[in-house]
C-alpha cells in the first residue's frame, strides 16, 4: 500500500539517479525535487443523513516549465500530500518523456467512496472542485481521472467550473464523456498504451505476444483494458485481480466475459468459477511471461521482487516497483517498462481531448488510436536507445529523457525574476 512507505522519497531517489547521469546542476536539481505549488483543503459535505463530514483534499503542481500542468484526481483512503506530490512529479516526467506540452500535477481526496452514495460523491466533487478552483483551469492546470474517479466525476468538475465561469468550459478537465467534449478512445487509452509498450518490448526481446502468459494486477480502467487488448492480440491472460483478490487459470481466463459479466463492482471477478482464487501478492509471483501491475504503488518491493517469475514487467500503475525492487529485478535480467512510459497513453489522449476541446473540432476514434500508437512507439524507441547509450535500465533511461527536457525548458526560461 502506498501509505506504508514514502513515495515522494522514492520519486526523489529516482530523480537523483537521473540527475547524476545528466550531471544536473545542483540548483536545478533542487528546483525539480520540489513541487512548485501545493494546496491542502479541508472541506465539509452534508451527508445524506444530514450529518456533516470533513474531507481532506489536495492539488499539487510539480512543474509548469513546459506548459500547463496536467494530472489525475484520486479518491482513495490512503491519499495524502506526500503521495500526491510524488504522483505530480511523475506526471512531469511522463509528459516530457512522450513530449507533450504539459507539466505535471496531481490531486486527490482522502475518502473511501464505497461508503458514499452517488449524491454524496457528487457533492464532495463539486465542493472539492470549488475549493481548488484557484489552481485548476483550461490554460493552467487540467485534471483527469485516476483511481476512484471516472468520467462522471470529470463531468461534475467540468460543470462546477462552468457554473462559476458562466459558460461551458470543456477544456478544464479531460476524461469526460464523449457527449460533453470527451475524446473517443480516452477510456481505453491508458490500457491501450500499456499494450503498445508491451508489444514494443516483445519485439525488442524477440518474443511473440501470441505465446505469452500475462498476469494483470488491478482490473479497473487500466488493467481490464490492457487484459482485453492482450487477449485480442492473441496473448493468454492467466490471472487478474481487484482489491479483494484475484483469480488464476494457467490455461487462460475469458477476459471479455469477465469484464462484461463480473466486473464493475469490487470482488465481482472472484465469482467466476473456472479459476483458482489467489491473493494479490500471490498473483505477482505466478508463473507467467508478463506481469502488468495496474492497481496501486509499492506492490513489488525488496521483499517479494526475488520471487517474481515474469521476465517482463509493464507498469500500468504509477510506482508499483520500489527502487530496491528495481535493483533486484534488473540484476536478474528482467525488463521493467516503467510507468512514466508504459502508462503514458492516458495523458497522451487527454492531451488530444484538450486540443479537441479548445478547437471545438473532434476526431474519430481511429485517428485518436493511430496518433496514440505513433507517439507510444516513438517514445518507446527513444527510451530504448537512451537505455543502450547510457548502459542503464529502462526507468532511468526514461527519467534521463524526461528530466533533461524539463531541465532544458527551465534553463531556457530562466529563473524569475
Ligand atoms: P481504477 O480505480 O479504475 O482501478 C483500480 C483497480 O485496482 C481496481 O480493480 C481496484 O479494485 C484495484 N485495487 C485497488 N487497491 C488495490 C490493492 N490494494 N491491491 C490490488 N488491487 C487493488 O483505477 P485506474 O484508473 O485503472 O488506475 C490504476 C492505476 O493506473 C493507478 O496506479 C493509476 O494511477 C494508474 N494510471 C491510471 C491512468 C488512467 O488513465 N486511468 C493513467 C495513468 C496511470
Amino acid at each position: 500500500m502506498s501509505s506504508q512507505f514514502d513515495v515522494l522519497k522514492m520519486a526523489r531517489q529516482q530523480l537523483a539517479i537521473a540527475a547524476q547521469y545528466l550531471d544536473l546542476d545542483e540548483g536545478l536539481h533542487k528546483v525539480l525535487a520540489h513541487p512548485q505549488r501545493a494546496l491542502v483543503v479541508n472541506f465539509p459535505v452534508v451527508m445524506d443523513d444530514g450529518t456533516v463530514e470533513v474531507f481532506e483534499g489536495y492539488r499539487v503542481q510539480h512543474n509548469a516549465s513546459r506548459g500547463p500542468t496536467k494530472g489525475g484526481i484520486r479518491y482513495h483512503p490512503h491519499v495524502d500530500l506526500n503521495e500526491t506530490s510524488a504522483l505530480a512529479m511523475w506526471m512531469t516526467w511522463k509528459c516530457a518523456v512522450v513530449n507533450i506540452p504539459y507539466g505535471g500535477a496531481k490531486g486527490g481526496v482522502r475518502v473511501d467512496t464505497k461508503r458514499l452514495s452517488k449524491r454524496e460523491i457528487e457533492k464532495l466533487t463539486r465542493r472539492f472542485t470549488s475549493d481548488i478552483s484557484s489552481m485548476i483551469g483550461e490554460r493552467s492546470d487540467i485534471p483527469a481521472p485516476d483511481i476512484g474517479t471516472n468520467a462522471q466525476v470529470m463531468s461534475w468538475i467540468m460543470d462546477t467550473m462552468s457554473m462559476s465561469a458562466g459558460y461551458t468550459t470543456p477544456g478544464v478537465v479531460t476524461g469526460k464523456p464523449v457527449e460533453l467534449g470527451g475524446s473517443e478512445g480516452r477510456v481505453e487509452a491508458t490500457g491501450r498504451g500499456v499494450v503498445v509498450a508491451l508489444e514494443e518490448a516483445a519485439k525488442v526481446r524477440n518474443l511473440d505476444l501470441g505465446n505469452m502468459k500475462v498476469a494483470v494486477q488491478g482490473f479497473g480502467n487500466v488493467g481490464s483494458t490492457a487484459a482485453l487488448l492482450v487477449e485480442e492480440a492473441g496473448g493468454t491472460v492467466v490471472a487478474v485481480s481487484d482489491a479483494t483478490g484475484g483469480i488464476y487459470n494457467p490455461e487462460g481466463l475469458p477476459i471479455r466475459e469477465l469484464s462484461t459479466r463480473f466486473s464493475g463492482r469490487e470482488g465481482g471477478i472472484r465469482e467466476f468459477k473456472n479459476a483458482e482464487k489467489v491473493s494479490n501478492s500471490e498473483l505477482l509471483e505466478l508463473d507467467c511471461d508478463v506481469l502488468i501491475p495496474a492497481a496501486i504503488s509499492g506492490q513489488i518491493t525488496e521483499e517479494n521482487a526475488g520471487r517474481i517469475k515474469a521476465g517482463l514487467i509493464v507498469e500500468g500503475a504509477n510506482g508499483p516497483c520500489t527502487p530496491a525492487a528495481d535493483v533486484i529485478l534488473n540484476d536478474s535480467g528482467k525488463l521493467i517498462v516503467p510507468d512514466i512510459l508504459a502508462n503514458a497513453g492516458g495523458v497522451i489522449v487527454s492531451y488530444f481531448e484538450w486540443v479537441q476541446d479548445l478547437q471545438n473540432f473532434f476526431w474519430e476514434e481511429d485517428e485518436v488510436n493511430k496518433r496514440l500508437t505513433r507517439i507510444m512507439r516513438a517514445s518507446y524507441a527513444s527510451v530504448d536507445s537512451t537505455m543502450r547509450a547510457h548502459k542503464t535500465d529502462m526507468r532511468n533511461a526514461a527519467l534521463i529523457i524526461g528530466v533533461k527536457r524539463v531541465a532544458d525548458a527551465t534553463i531556457k526560461r530562466g529563473i524569475f525574476p
